[in-house]
């Protein structure tokens, strides 16, 4: 029996599921094999997996085409990614843009953008902003078919910075890093000191683990040791990161360029001098559903406020935490995604027990009068913060109290006991809640 007898929807399944192999190249090496390139039904089928029914606006090219040099290779992108930026971090999220007449459809990546805080706005609005979507870069085919320099569809990758014209194209770069047991390192006056990893164990519940990679050939990665050049200045005047080797293993990761580095400018500025010279990695970022469940009823659980989270972090402007419940130690944990020179991402903002927690009666006013105003329903649960000087160097970092209150199911409000002062969390309900474009920060 050939393989081209097979009933197509398991030959479908055979060759969605075929890992890191080319297809293309799978399909042309078979004579067999070759005869299912005619066979639209198959690919018309894998393409409207990802969401793809029709190829008007990408050029109606076959969907074989489609299927195979675009969607089968490119399609995992779709979701958010978060970035390994030291200190700061960075979210992009990938979507399928299926085209219009103005518009060549194709797989976009979008970054995460928030306003920079003023100083005079530090105190009063202590409310997170929603992020501009600022587009970071396309993969898709050319408009015209005829363009492409051989019949099979050539994808095109590239940046889309606002000054770019259509003659002057940059060209993007999509690939994905091997693992590494890299590290970043602050030297400092006070001795060098490894930045937190990220993803490192055990906080690294962001980290969607389930989540394919672009079915593209791994880049090894190189360690780099930079030890040797810190020799002569053994106290430096600022912190200076650099990169040397660690023992804290990271899983393959995405890197996302564009020829002339556009992309590091929509990753916020970090005040250290860096001297790493490798590129950033994306992980796949868990996006847990928000289930519908009121948090004063009775079959409500700590596990349901699981998922990212948007707070104002006053001089730091709005940051990303992902909420995580460890149901056996009965711990809520917010883990910071996005992140700032004080407490970097990867790190612990607040870490909770969930048992029932009672107040003397001095925190109960102080909560009432700041943080819980008219709101007559809440759970509190005690437990502590994290807070740090600039640099979050291990002997920086104090742990204070906290109260955190539950106070609906998109809600959450930290109460920072002494500081006198609380952040207010709210759910990210996913995109299309809003209005896609704003311009505040343009
Ligand atoms: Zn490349
Ligand atoms: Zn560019
Ligand atoms: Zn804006």
């Amino acid at each position: 029996m050939k393989i081209s007898d097979l009933p197509y929807d398991v030959v479908l399944h055979i060759l969605v599921h075929l890992p890191v192999v080319d297809i293309v190249h799978l399909l042309s090496a078979s004579r067999a094999l070759h005869s299912l390139k005619l066979e639209e039904r198959i690919w018309k089928d894998a393409s409207a997996r990802y969401g793809v029914c029709d190829s008007t606006f990408l050029g109606n090219r076959s969907f074989y085409i489609v299927y195979t040099r675009l969607l089968h290779v490119y399609a995992p992108l779709v979701g958010m990614w978060a970035g390994d930026h030291s200190f700061t971090g960075h979210l992009i999220e990938f979507r399928l843009d299926p085209g219009d007449n103005g518009e060549t459809g194709s797989i976009v990546g979008e970054a995460w953008k928030f306003r920079s805080p003023e100083p005079e706005d530090s105190d009063d609005s202590q409310v997170e902003e929603h992020p501009c979507f600022v587009c970071a870069i396309k993969i898709g085919f050319s408009a015209h078919p005829e363009d492409d320099p051989d019949s099979e569809g050539l994808v095109r990758i590239s940046c889309c910075p606002d000054t770019v014209t259509p003659n002057d194209v940059h060209a993007g770069h999509i690939h994905v890093l091997s693992e590494t047991t890299q590290s970043t390192f602050l030297h400092t006056r006070s001795g060098t000191f490894k930045h937190p990893d990220f993803p490192e164990a055990p906080l690294d519940a962001w980290h969607d683990k389930s989540r394919a990679m672009p079915r593209l050939r791994p880049t090894p990665q190189a360690t780099v040791d930079q030890t040797s050049l810190l020799l002569p200045h053994p106290r430096p005047r600022a912190p200076v990161l650099f990169a040397a080797p660690s023992d804290v293993p990271k899983p393959a990761a995405l890197s996302i360029s564009c020829e002339f580095g556009c992309l590091q400018s929509h990753a916020p500025v970090l005040g250290f001098p860096n001297r790493t010279p490798y590129p950033s990695r994306y992980y796949p970022l868990r996006l847990a559903p928000s289930p519908a469940v009121n948090p004063f009823a009775r079959e409500w659980q700590p596990a349901h406020l699981t998922g990212l989270w948007l707070s104002f972090y006053n001089m730091h402007g709005t940051e990303c935490i992902f909420v995580d419940w460890d149901a056996a130690a009965r711990r809520l944990r917010g883990l910071k995604v996005t992140g700032d020179e004080h407490v970097p991402r990867g790190a612990l903002t607040w870490d909770v027990c969930t048992d029932p927690c009672a107040l003397d009666p001095s925190e109960h006013q102080q909560l009432f009068a700041h943080a819980l105003d008219e709101k007559r329903e809440y759970r509190l649960y005690r437990g502590v913060g994290t807070t740090s000087q600039r640099g979050f160097l291990p002997h920086q970092r104090e742990y204070t109290p906290v109260i955190l209150a539950v106070i609906s199911r998109n809600e959450l409000r930290v109460f920072w006991l002494d500081e006198g002062d609380y952040l207010k969390y709210h759910r990210y309900e996913g995109r299309s809640t809003r209005p896609e474009r704003c311009h505040h920060c343009e």
